[in-house]
């Protein structure tokens, strides 16, 4: 059986795009799936619109998603080069193979001319086509008549259609009138998008090309240069839209769309992948929570739906709580540690005490800015105490009395969790009072909150020191 060969082919004009990443992981799960190969290209030729930092944007972002590719423009390979602004000679290579073998033709016509034109068209109700009064001259004997770069056009055929068996959306027919002779090679010699892509995508071996449905109509046209060359053709399987939970178009005012923003809020790659592949991929009943290799063993075209995949937030941020609760913890504190040191809550020698605090907040929170938000009282005392905690358990019930009480605990030993607990449950029941009536002000007074993890394992991690000053702080401000 032939290699399958699978390309992700993103301009880089912008951010990646939460789109782009899904086509970019469908097409990873495609290739590992049938052990095949994915080929990152760059299609750059937008001298205007592409930039460098782009470039390195949309990579950095595939690497953090923990998306690889086997050849590429960083990493190389034989079908080189990847980069479409480094392909120039290619292009003219097969568009001069096009005009040889009357395939296609210079157009001479002014953007002004075709302005005109389409606005017949408009005027008519009609559909456009250009009408090139050069299309069926030799070129030989127009250029030394006309001065002026010409662009190159395809000839497109006016009659019949093309049907495409698409993988996801199946069969969908295209009338050939309806075309238009599109251009391939523009007045400075660069190609278009649509001539481009079938040169790379054939040169590059590409077996199946998987991409947005944005494309879907760009593929009659595709199809034609395919047959004009000889050239057979790859599958086509196009991926529906992903939309705004109103079903507009996903866009900045739905919130975060790139998946550097994704990073930037505190989502894991883990989770984002995840998510993403389900944006459209069904793998089964009670399939949520899928390892990346899982989504490997299962992924299948079949099971990609051709209706547009409404994107959930809130769905993300579950998936997103769920992997910083589930993940490795070592793999989570690597994942952390950079910004961890930033923020000043880790340094060389409290790895052991940093990585107790995440493992007890950890499943209380749905993103890495929640989780940094909810740690702070273990490595400082609070600077301030939540309001209306102050006003429930500090001031009314006699908070002083109960934290005089908690303060006459301290010297508990072992100062363990279960230890600690046992003592503050008799305390209470010796002085006829709940252990919530003693627990409440003694959190209050330890994180400065009213919500946090199970207080006795807070204080066995901060230790007795740190409890018996925090406590005695708190007295003074009762005081
Ligand atoms: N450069 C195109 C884009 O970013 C790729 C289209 C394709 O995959 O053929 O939309």
């Amino acid at each position: 059986m032939q290699e399958v060969r699978v390309r992700f082919a993103p301009s880089p004009t912008g951010t990646l795009h939460i789109g782009g990443a899904r086509t970019a992981l469908f097409n990873l799960l495609f290739a590992r799936h049938n052990q095949g190969k994915l080929i990152l290209r760059l299609e750059d030729t937008d001298m205007e619109r592409s930039t460098l930092e782009s470039a390195q944007g949309i990579i950095e972002g595939l690497n953090w998603l923990g998306i690889d590719w086997d050849e590429g423009p960083d990493v190389g390979g034989s079908y080189g080069p990847y980069r479409q602004s480094e392909r120039l000679g290619i292009y003219q290579q097969y568009a001069k193979q096009l005009l040889d073998s009357g395939n296609a033709y210079y157009c001479y016509c002014s953007p002004e001319d075709i302005a005109l034109e389409r606005e017949e068209a408009k005027n008519n109700k009609t559909n456009y086509r250009h009408k090139c009064p050069y299309k069926n001259k030799n070129s030989d004997a127009i250029e030394a008549e006309i001065d002026g770069n010409p662009v190159l056009r395809f000839k497109m055929p006016t009659d019949g259609a093309v049907i495409i068996n698409d993988l996801v959306r199946g069969s969908v027919e295209f009338r050939n009138d309806l075309q238009d002779d599109i251009i391939i090679l523009k007045s400075d010699g660069w190609p278009t998008y649509n001539f481009a892509v079938v040169v790379d995508d054939h040169c590059m071996n590409i077996t199946h090309v998987i991409r947005a449905e944005e494309h879907l109509s760009n593929t009659p046209k595709q199809v034609h240069i395919y047959e004009a060359l000889g050239w057979s053709l790859p599958y086509f399987a196009h991926v529906s839209m992903i939309l705004a939970p109103d079903r507009s178009k996903l866009s900045k005012r739905h919130g975060a769309t790139s998946v550097q923003e994704f990073r930037n809020q505190g989502y894991l790659p883990q989770a984002l992948v995840n998510y993403l592949a389900l944006l459209g991929w069904s793998p089964g009943d009670d399939m949520d929570i899928l390892s990346l290799s899982k989504m490997i063993s299962l992924f299948d075209l079949n099971n990609v739906s051709k209706s547009a995949a409404i994107y959930d937030i809130e769905k993300l941020t579950w998936m997103n709580g769920n992997y910083i609760t589930e993940l490795d913890i070592e793999d989570l504190l690597s994942i952390i540690e950079v910004e961890a040191r930033d923020k000043q809550f880790l340094s060389d020698d409290n790895r052991d005490y940093f990585a107790k605090v995440i493992s007890l907040v950890r499943s209380r929170v749905k993103t890495i800015d929640e989780l940094f938000a909810s740690i702070d009282y273990f490595f400082i005392s609070p600077s301030t105490y939540d309001e209306k905690g102050v006003e429930k358990y500090f001031y009314k019930n006699n908070g002083l009395e109960k934290l005089q009480i908690v303060a006459s605990l301290m010297k508990i030993s072992p100062f363990k969790t279960e230890k600690i607990e046992d003592a503050f449950r008799s305390k209470a029941d010796e002085m006829g009072y709940k252990a919530a009536e003693l627990i409440h002000p003694t959190r209050l007074a330890l994180s400065g909150r009213t919500n946090t993890p199970g207080l006795f394992e807070i204080m066995e991690l901060l230790g007795p020191q740190v409890c018996r000053e925090r406590i005695k702080l708190a007295i003074n401000f009762l005081k």
